[in-house]
C-alpha cells in the first residue's frame, strides 16, 4: 500500500510539499516498549511528541529491537546483571506491507516496518517506522540484526547500521513518502546519505558519483552530532567496511574525506553529507566546532517534552493557576507569580508518590519531610556517580546539618561498560556502609522513563557532576526544572545556559581534580542549599517558581523543535539588507 502524505497527516499546518523524516538508532516511543537506552533515546522521543504537537509533517524510522536493551538486576553487593527485554511490536504498531531489501556482505536482508502513530495534542500523527529483519526469508543471523540497541560487536553495529539508513531510506521510498529533508540523529544513521547517493546514481557506479551528486544528496540532509569526545564518535575499520559494505563504497567513502586515522568515521560521513549541522548546547556547538573546524556546526539547545515529564500534582496545579500553558509553554515564565502554597503543595505530592513507590519496590520508607537529592543517569565513568563519596565524613556532616538527608540513585552500566559496573559496585557498598538515622542512601534497580519520571518530580535537589566537557547537554536537569526543581551541577552541557546562581539552581565550581570538585559539591550543599532548605518553605517555593519559570519555559522540546523548523529544516533567509525606505513611502 502506498501512503500519501494526505492519508498520513490530519493537519495540513505546514505549507510544504515533503515531509521530514528523522533517523535515530534509538526512540523512547512508549514506556512500556524497550526500544531506547537512555538519553539519546529520550531525547528523539521528546522530539517527535512535539513535532506531533506542531503539527509538523515528519516521519521516524528507527530499528524494532525486538529484544530491548536490557532490564537491570542488582545484587544486594552491587552486582549488575542484565536480562534481554522480548517485546512484541504487534502489540504496539501495525505491520506495514511493504517489504524493501539491503545489501549486507554478500547476502540480500529483507526488512519490514512496523508502524506506530504518535498522536500529538490537536490529533495531528507522526508515523514511527520501526525497521524489522526479522523475516523468514532471512537467515537466523539476519533475523537477530534488529533484536539488540547496542548490543554485540562493530560487526553487528554496522550491519544494523546499514539497515537503519539504507533500509530506512528504502523504506520511506515503498511506502510512498515524498522526503525533503532527512534528519540524522547521531552518526548511527549516517549510511542513509549512501542510499540517496545511490538512488541519485540511478543504479550506476558509485564510482562515478560527481560532485553535483554529492551536492544533491547534501541539500537533503541535516545532522545533530552528540558527542563531544573523539572516541565517543562511531567509528569502523577499513576491513570490516570493505567486507560489510563493499568494496566501491568504501572506496568512495574514503575518497570523499569520510576516514580518519584509518577508520570511518560516521560522525564525518554524517558532516560531509550535510548541508546543516548542529550540536544540542551551547558550549557542546564550540566543543564540536574545535573537533571539527572545517565545518559550521550551529547549536540548538536541546529540551524535554513538558507534558511528558511533568507530574501529575504539578500538572493539576498549573491547570488552575496558570492553564495558557497548556497551549504554549512560554507561559510557564509566569510561573513566576503562582501562589507559594500551591507549588509547595503540589510538589509534595510529587515527593510522597515516590516515597510509596520506593518502599512498594524495595521496602524502605524515606522521610518525605528530609532534603533529598536525585542521581540517576547513565553509569558512565565521566558522570562520576561515586563523586560524593569523595570524602564520606564530609557527607555525614552534612546530613547532621540538615537534620536528615537521603540520597537516591539509580543508572545502567553498558553490559559491556565493566568500570561502569564497577561504580554501582562502590555507590551500593558506600550507601550500606553510610546509611544511618540521619543519612539514607539508596540504589534504584533498572532506572527507565518511568523511574526517571518519579525521580525528576520527586526530589528536593537534582544532581549532576560529570567530568568537564563530556556531557553534550544532559535533559534530566530539564525534567527536574519543569517540575520545579532545582539542580545543583557542575557547569557543563546545558547548565551553563541554565543556571542562575540561587535562583534556578547552584553550580559546583570548576577544579582541576576530582577531590577539588568533590569538595566544591560538598560546600556548596553546605553553605547555600542545606541552609535554603532549612530556612522554611516560603524560601524554597521561591526558589521552585523561579526554576519552573525560566527553565521550563524554555528547555522544552517545543521551543527546541520550533528551532529545528527555522534553523535547520526550512532556514529562514533574512534580507540581506533592510527594505529601502524611499520605496515604502514611494507615494
Ligand atoms: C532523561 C533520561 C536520560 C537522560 O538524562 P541525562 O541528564 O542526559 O543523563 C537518561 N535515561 C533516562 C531513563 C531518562 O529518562
Amino acid at each position: 500500500m502506498h501512503l500519501a502524505s494526505s492519508e498520513l497527516f490530519s493537519s495540513d499546518s505546514f505549507p510544504v510539499s515533503g515531509v521530514v523524516a528523522y533517523f535515530s538508532m534509538e526512540i523512547a516511543i512508549h514506556p512500556s516498549m524497550p526500544t531506547y537506552s537512555g538519553g539519546l533515546g529520550v531525547l528523539a522521543g521528546d522530539t517527535l511528541r512535539s513535532a506531533a504537537d506542531e503539527g509538523l509533517p515528519l516521519v521516524a524510522f528507527t530499528l524494532a529491537h525486538r529484544k530491548g536493551y536490557f532490564q537491570q538486576h542488582i545484587d544486594p553487593a552491587g552486582n549488575q546483571t542484565e536480562e534481554v527485554q522480548p517485546w512484541n511490536p504487534s502489540d504496539f504498531c501495525q505491520e506495514e506491507s511493504a517489504r524493501i531489501t539491503v545489501a549486507i556482505e554478500d547476502r540480500i536482508v529483507t526488512v519490514r516496518a512496523w508502524r506506530y502513530d504518535l498522536v500529538g495534542r490537536t490529533g495531528h500523527v507522526v508515523p514511527i517506522f520501526l525497521l524489522d529483519s526479522d523475516l523468514e526469508e532471512n537467515s537466523g543471523w539476519d533475523r537477530g540484526l534488529t533484536d539488540h540497541l547496542y548490543g554485540g560487536d562493530t560487526n553487528y553495529r554496522l550491519q544494523q547500521e546499514i539497515v537503519l539508513g539504507m533500509g530506512g531510506v528504502r523504506m520511506a521510498g515503498a511506502l510512498g513518502l515524498h522526503v525533503n529533508v532527512y534528519h540524522m540523529n547521531e552518526g548511527h544513521a549516517a549510511l542513509l546519505t549512501l542510499a540517496l547517493l545511490e538512488s541519485q546514481l540511478c543504479g550506476g557506479p558509485i564510482g562515478a558519483a560527481t560532485q553535483s551528486d554529492i551536492e544533491q544528496v547534501r541539500s537533503k540532509c541535516i545532522f545533530t552530532t552528540h558527542t563531544p569526545v573523539p572516541a565517543g564518535h562511531d567509528r569502523f575499520s577499513t576491513e570490516e567496511t570493505i567486507r560489510i559494505l563493499g568494496r566501491d563504497r568504501t572506496a568512495r567513502l574514503e575518497r570523499h574525506g569520510c576516514f580518519h586515522e584509518g577508520l570511518l568515521n560516521m560522525t564525518l560521513l554524517a558532516l560531509r553529507f550535510s548541508r546543516y549541522a548542529n550540536a544540542v548546547a551551547m558550549q557542546h556547538g564550540n566543543v564540536s566546532r574545535e573537533m571539527f573546524p572545517e565545518f559550521a556546526i550551529d547549536t540548538i539547545t536541546n529540551g524535554v517534552h513538558a507534558p511528558t515529564w511533568v507530574s501529575e500534582p504539578i500538572q493539576r496545579m498549573l491547570d488552575e493557576h496558570l492553564p495558557a500553558w497548556r497551549r504554549d509553554y512560554l507561559y510557564l515564565r509566569n510561573a513566576i507569580a503562582l501562589p507559594q502554597q500551591a507549588i509547595l503543595a503540589a510538589h509534595a505530592r510529587a515527593k510522597d508518590d515516590l516515597v510509596a513507590e520506593i518502599a512498594t519496590r524495595t521496602g524502605h520508607v524515606l522521610n518525605p519531610r528530609f532534603l533529598t537529592l536525585g542521581f540517576a543517569r547513565r553509569v558512565a565513568t565521566y558522570k562520576r556517580a561515586n563523586l560524593l563519596f569523595h570524602t564520606p565524613e564530609r557527607l555525614v556532616e552534612i546530613a547532621e546539618a540538615a537534620g536528615g538527608l537521603q540520597i537516591l540513585y539509580a543508572g545502567k552500566a553498558h553490559p559491556h561498560d565493566e568500570p561502569g559496573k564497577a561504580l554501582i559496585h562502590q555507590v551500593v557498598e558506600e550507601a550500606a556502609r553510610l546509611s544511618s538515622d540521619k543519612l539514607k542512601i539508596l540504589y534504584l534497580e533498572n532506572y527507565d522513563w518511568s523511574l526517571g519520571a518519579l525521580l525528576t518530580a520527586g526530589v528536593d535537589v537534582w544532581v549532576n557532576n560529570p567530568r568537564r566537557p563530556y556531557e553534550a547537554s544532559g535533559t534530566s536537569g530539564m525534567k527536574a526544572a519543569l517540575n520545579g526543581v532545582p539542580s545543583l551541577s557542575i557547569l557543563d552541557g546545558w547548565w551553563i545556559e541554565g543556571c542562575i546562581e540561587g535562583v534556578t539552581g547552584w553550580a559546583i565550581e570548576d577544579g582541576d581534580s576530582d577531590a577539588a570538585e568533590a569538595e566544591a559539591l560538598y560546600s556548596k550543599l553546605q553553605s547555600a542549599v542545606v541552609p535554603l532548605y532549612l530556612e522554611g518553605p516560603e524560601k524554597w517555593a521561591q526558589l521552585m517558581r523561579t526554576t519552573l519559570a525560566f527553565n521550563g519555559a524554555y528547555f522544552n522540546t517545543d521551543r527546541m523543535v520550533r528551532q529545528y523548523i527555522r534553523n535547520a529544516y526550512y532556514p529562514v533567509r533574512l534580507l540581506e539588507r533592510a527594505p529601502v525606505r524611499e520605496e515604502v513611502f514611494a507615494d
